[in-house]
């Protein structure tokens, strides 16, 4: 697997990046950073040119995680609605995460420009339309907040699509570009300047010992840095962000159209409850529409590969499509108050470790404005962001509501999931290259049949909190529906929040 998942993206397909599997000899540093996607590799590359010497550890290879499944939209106009970030952080600050945005879109055009980049980078406007009364409503909020803080929109009786649509918005200075092909040459420029990465290397333990930062990979292999910082989407383990996160899902498809004319420059928004996302991706002449949507909480879709179908029948629905070419899903992390939680690790003895996550769906932005601020906290012991996106933070209004029904949700699956378990008696039933929760023998168990038809089975009892995962059939792995851990179809872990693999059955000797 290049991702997190079996389905390909197209920027893994379009992208050819190096092998860092290098054992690194050298084992003292300023910074360690884990993890290698837009977070890491940016704030490598910004701590290494502001001095530091650093080393970046990935567990699996360079933007395994969700940075080669995104859609790499550049959006200023946040996920979250500026009305929300109003109400709960107040119009000032809301105001300065709209600067935020605009200060990390800027960061990545300079970059590109700088290092002549070619990565598919455009400016462009994003549309956002309306099809019902309701949408209006809530368009006119979202309009009138744009404005509030301080960004521009303008109504407009066209969108750059075929879909109908009865009010839109214009709100210019976006941007779409090639995630993979932007990070491949920041890469390169880190390691220029001296930074040094290693891939296949997982981080097990931080520890702070003597006023540095002792992490432990392996058994017993050791590294030790002046400061970490989790670059890792999801912090690993139970920490005090856990409760603050809720992990989606969200599935993205490639088109090539049968109509040139139909590909749109812009960024298209509909306001569906999940909404789709429109852009269009051109690599070596080639262009492609890339459509997504389908959003879900982790682990909680009966059939995630239906969404595809959905997807699809969506997109036919508006545009001539000649061929699929790609589709795929990856994951997101929403926080309580709607804002990512960038900066010092909350509940950690000192201030030399630093942690970036819940970006939503604006990553790409947010994880290129949290390599600005960790550097910046790192460098100069402050930043203009620092309380706004500290996640230590505590908003018990704009928190709330939302803490209690993640926590809810979190609640039900250990208790319902062991109920509601499908009872098959045999495993007889199970396809080639598909898995399932089932009860055996008294024993519950997650089975997977290989494509040669081998058996695996499993302790589907998430190791970080104990939830029961489920089978994902799109990516083939084993998802947790309570914070978002993922498996391999043999239970290797491929994404935190837990730090181990899942229990494997011998099924022979078991038996
Ligand atoms: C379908 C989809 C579409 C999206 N579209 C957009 C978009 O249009 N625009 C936008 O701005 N954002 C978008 N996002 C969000 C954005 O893609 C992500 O927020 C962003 O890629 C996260 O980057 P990251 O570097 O923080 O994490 P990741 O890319 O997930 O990288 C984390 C890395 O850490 C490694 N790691 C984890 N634990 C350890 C460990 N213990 N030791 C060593 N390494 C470890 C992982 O292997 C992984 O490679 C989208 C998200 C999804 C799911």
């Amino acid at each position: 697997m290049k991702r997190d998942g079996s389905n390909l993206s197209y920027w893994q397909d379009t992208s050819q990046l190096n092998d860092h599997k290098d054992t690194v000899a050298q084992h003292d540093y300023d910074v360690v950073i884990i993890g290698a996607g837009i977070t890491g590799i940016t704030t490598g590359l910004m701590l290494q040119n502001a001095g530091k010497n650093c080393l970046i550890l990935e567990a699996k290879t360079i933007g395994f995680g969700t940075t080669s499944g995104t859609s790499a939209h550049l959006n200023t106009v946040l996920d979250t609605p500026y009305y929300d970030l109003i109400s709960n952080f107040g119009k000032e600050n809301a105001t300065l995460a709209a600067s935020a945005a605009k200060e990390a879109l800027t960061i990545i055009s300079n970059h590109v420009q700088q290092f002549n980049i070619s990565c598919d980078l455009e400016h462009c406007n994003g549309y956002m339309y309306a099809t019902n009364e309701d949408e209006e409503k809530e368009l006119k909020k979202i309009y009138d907040a744009i404005l509030g803080v301080g960004l521009q929109a303008t109504y407009v009786t066209d969108i750059p699509g075929p879909m109908d649509m009865t009010k839109a918005i214009k709100f210019e200075k976006q941007g779409r570009f090639h995630p993979l092909e932007y990070l491949k040459v920041l890469l390169s420029q880190y390691e220029n300047a001296g930074g040094v990465i290693q891939e296949g290397v997982a981080v097990n333990e931080v520890k702070e010992e003597n006023n540095r930062q002792k992490i432990t990979v392996g058994d017993d292999h050791h590294y030790y840095a002046d400061a970490v910082v989790y670059a890792t989407h999801t912090p690993p383990g139970i920490n005090l962000l856990t409760f603050k996160l809720a992990p989606y899902r969200s599935y993205v498809m490639g088109f090539q159209l049968k109509d040139e004319h139909q590909y749109p420059d812009d960024l298209i928004y509909d306001m569906q409850e999940p909404f789709h996302y429109f852009r269009k991706a051109t690599y070596q002449d080639q262009t492609i529409l890339l459509v997504g949507g389908q959003d879900h909480k982790t682990g909680q879709h009966p059939n995630p590969e239906f969404n595809f179908v959905k997807l699809e029948a969506f997109v036919r629905k508006h545009y001539a499509v000649r061929a699929v070419l790609y589709k795929w899903s990856s994951q997101y992390y929403e926080s309580t108050d709607g804002l990512p939680y960038i900066g010092y690790f909350p509940g950690k003895k000192s201030k030399q470790q630093f942690v970036a996550t819940g970006y939503s769906g604006n990553g790409m932005i947010f994880g290129t404005l949290s390599a600005k601020i960790i550097t910046d906290l790192i460098i100069n012991g402050t930043s203009e962001y620092e309380q706004l996106f500290s996640p230590g933070r505590v908003k018990p209004i704009a928190g709330f509501s939302n803490f209690i029904s993640e926590n809810f949700d979190v609640a039900k699956h250990l208790i319902i999931d062991r109920l509601a378990i499908d009872k098959i008696d045999g495993l007889a039933d199970l396809a080639k290259g598909e898995g399932k929760i089932i009860d055996y023998d008294k024993h519950t168990l997650g089975v997977y049949k290989d494509d040669e038809g081998t058996l695996f089975a499993l302790d589907p009892v998430c190791k970080h909190a104990g939830c029961i995962v489920q089978w994902n059939n799109t990516e083939k792995s084993w998802d947790c529906p309570c914070h978002g851990a993922r498996y391999a179809p043999n239970g290797d872990l491929l994404t935190g929040p837990a730090t181990a693999g899942l229990s494997v059955y011998d099924l022979k000797k078991d038996a």
